[in-house]
């Protein structure tokens, strides 16, 4: 059942490991199914070794329709997301460093846009959440309660969540999260104050808006929204 879904969350798994977002087993993914059932990761379980066999088939209830694995114990959070966003059909937790040590700068509850990337996959600033318990619901509550408009929030002192419409929205989000990252802790580091150049709100909305042109299947980006923000 699902087998191609099955491979594409290995795939994307393996992807999160090469880009640095997971070491070992950690983090998890998740798929929704046009008809509802949702596939996720097995608790404890490298990602190059897991067979499509591995991934576990529930309903939105968590009762297990298919595979014999335990599945990750984020899996309250997850279908609590499933749940509560019927527009967000992947979801994807990682401990990926650089983005999670943006929750240790004191009084910052969100970051800020500051590179095209993140505007595109994240859609806009990315929230911080205070510290919660891994394993527990309340990683779903902070994606419902802090992702209006991000695909992306990052847990204090913990990781990251990032949700999409599929699960490539959600891989996208998390790699472009953490590329933006590493770049604005070098820049910080490299300002005596800490503060770095930031871009206004209007520049932000602006990159936001000019990624919905983007890629095949959509219209050329219209002349007037590519002015340049002074
Ligand atoms: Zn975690």
């Amino acid at each position: 059942m699902f087998e191609e879904q099955k491979r594409e969350i290995i795939e994307d798994g393996i992807l999160l490991d090469k880009y640095e977002l997971v070491s070992l087993t950690c983090g998890n993914l998740a798929i929704r199914m046009p008809t509802g059932e949702i596939l996720i990761t097995p608790s404890g379980l490298a990602y190059d070794k897991m067979v499509e066999d591995d991934i576990i088939v529930c309903d939105i209830d968590g009762n297990i329709i298919e595979g014999d694995k335990k599945p990750s114990s984020d899996t309250p959070a997850i279908l609590y997301i499933f749940k509560n966003r019927p527009d967000i059909n992947g979801v994807i937790h990682t401990h990926q460093p650089y983005a999670t040590a943006i929750s240790l700068i004191p009084g910052l509850t969100e970051f800020r846009v500051c590179y095209t990337g993140m505007a595109n996959a994240c859609c806009g600033n990315v929230p911080i959440a205070p510290p919660s318990p891994a394993g527990s619901v309340e990683m779903g509550y902070d994606v419902i309660n802090y992702c209006k408009t991000a695909r992306a929030v990052i847990l204090g002192n913990h990781g990251v969540m990032t949700i999409g419409p599929t699960l490539k929205d959600a891989l996208y989000a998390a790699v472009y999260l953490e590329e933006t990252a590493k770049g604005y802790l070098a820049a910080r580091a490299c300002c005596p104050d800490g503060k770095t150049n930031e871009l206004t709100d209007e520049q932000i909305d602006q990159m936001v808006e000019v990624f919905k042109y983007y890629g095949q299947g959509t219209p050329t980006i219209p002349t007037d929204l590519v002015k340049k923000i002074r």
